[in-house]
C-alpha cells in the first residue's frame, strides 16, 4: 500500500489535484472548472466525484493520508477562504470544515504562495534550508516565507504579503485600495503597465507595439526582450531594478538563505535576474552582502500548484 497526499489547488478558474507520495510523484492528476460553480456546495460535490473517479483508476493500492489544499485567501488557522477576488462563494467559506463532510483525514488549507514555499521546502531547491523566501510571479505578487524552519503565518494567518509593500506612496493605484505596491511593478500585470508607460515615454520602434493591452502578456514581453526589443529588454531592466531593491528590505527582515523566484516573469532568465542580483547587492546593508542567493524555483516545469497543496499536508503530518 502506497501512503499518498491529495493535493488540490484552487484557481479562480480551475482546480487542480492529484495524488502525491512523499517523494514528489505524481500517481494521478486531474481538474474540474471552479468558476462553472457559484455555491460552494455544488463545487464540492463536483469535485468528490471527480476525485472519487480519479482514484477508482489508479495502479496502485493507496492509503490517502490527507488532503492539502491551495487557495487564494487561504487561511492556515481557520481552514477559511476570505475575501478571494476570483472566487464567488462568499465573504469567508469555511472551506475545510465543508471538505470534512466528504473526507475523514487531517485536511489542511494554505495560500497558494506558501503553499509554493513548502512545495520548494518538501520537494525542491529548499529542501536544506531553514530560511528562504519564495516570491510567486503572477497576475499578483505572492510570496511564502520561512524563518527557523517554520512558514511564518503571523498572528491572524496572512503574513507575508509582500506584494503590498509599498514602493512609491503616490505610485500605481493596487487592487488592495492603496497606491504603489509593489505588484503593481513585479508582477505579470505591472510589467505590462510598465511596458506601456515606456512606449508612451520612448519612441524607439517595438514588437510590443500595437497590441493591446488586454492582449499583451509577460510571455511576450519575454520573447521580445529575448529577441533584442529594446522596450522589451527595459521593462525588465525597470522590474528588476524595483525587485532587487525591494528584496534587500526584506532581506533585513528575515536573513534569508536564498530567495526563490516562481511563475511567468522568472521564465525570462538573465533578463529578470540580472538586474534583480545587482540592484538587490548595490542596497543591501554591507552585513548581508554576498550571501543571499536568488535561483528560480526548481518546481517551475512541473505541477507546482499540486506539489506545493500536497507538501503542505506531508509538513503537517511531519510536525
Ligand atoms: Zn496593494
Amino acid at each position: 500500500m502506497k501512503e499518498v497526499a491529495l493535493g488540490i489547488d484552487i484557481g479562480g478558474t480551475n482546480t487542480v489535484f492529484g495524488f502525491i507520495d512523499r517523494e514528489g510523484h505524481t500517481l494521478a492528476e486531474s481538474s474540474i472548472s471552479t468558476k462553472a460553480h457559484l455555491d460552494v456546495r455544488s463545487y464540492l460535490k463536483a469535485l468528490h466525484d471527480k476525485i472519487q473517479e480519479i482514484m477508482s483508476t489508479l495502479k496502485t493500492e493507496v492509503v490517502l493520508k490527507g488532503i492539502g489544499v491551495g487557495a487564494p485567501n487561504g487561511n492556515y488557522y481557520k481552514g477559511t477562504i476570505e475575501n478571494a477576488p476570483n472566487l464567488t462563494w462568499g465573504k469567508m467559506v469555511h472551506f475545510t470544515d465543508l471538505l470534512k463532510d466528504y473526507y475523514q483525514v487531517p485536511i489542511v488549507l494554505t495560500n497558494d504562495a506558501n503553499a509554493a514555499a513548502i512545495g520548494e521546502k518538501i520537494y525542491g531547491g529548499a529542501k536544506s534550508m531553514s530560511d528562504f523566501i519564495v516570491i510567486t510571479l503572477g497576475t499578483g505578487l505572492g510570496s511564502g516565507i520561512f524563518v527557523n524552519g517554520k512558514v511564518m503565518y503571523g498572528h491572524d494567518g496572512f503574513a507575508g504579503e509582500l506584494g503590498h509593500v509599498t514602493v512609491n506612496y503616490n505610485g500605481r493605484q493596487c487592487g488592495c485600495g492603496r497606491k504603489g505596491c509593489l505588484e503593481t511593478y513585479v508582477s505579470a500585470t505591472g510589467i505590462k503597465r510598465t511596458v506601456y508607460k515606456l512606449l508612451a515615454d520612448y519612441t524607439d520602434p517595438s514588437v510590443l507595439r500595437g497590441i493591446s493591452f488586454d492582449t499583451l502578456s509577460a510571455e511576450m514581453i519575454t520573447k521580445a526582450a529575448k529577441e533584442g526589443d529594446r522596450i522589451g529588454i527595459e521593462a525588465f531592466e525597470y522590474t528588476g531594478k524595483i525587485l532587487g531593491k525591494k528584496l534587500a528590505d526584506f532581506v533585513t527582515f528575515s536573513s534569508p538563505e536564498a530567495i526563490f523566484l516562481f511563475g511567468g516573469l522568472a521564465r525570462a532568465e538573465e533578463f529578470i535576474f540580472r538586474p534583480t542580483i545587482q540592484h538587490m547587492e548595490e542596497n543591501l546593508m554591507p552585513v548581508f552582502r554576498n550571501k543571499v542567493k536568488i535561483l528560480p524555483s526548481s518546481l517551475m516545469e512541473r505541477n507546482a500548484a499540486i506539489l506545493g497543496a500536497s507538501a503542505l499536508l506531508w509538513m503537517e503530518l511531519e510536525k
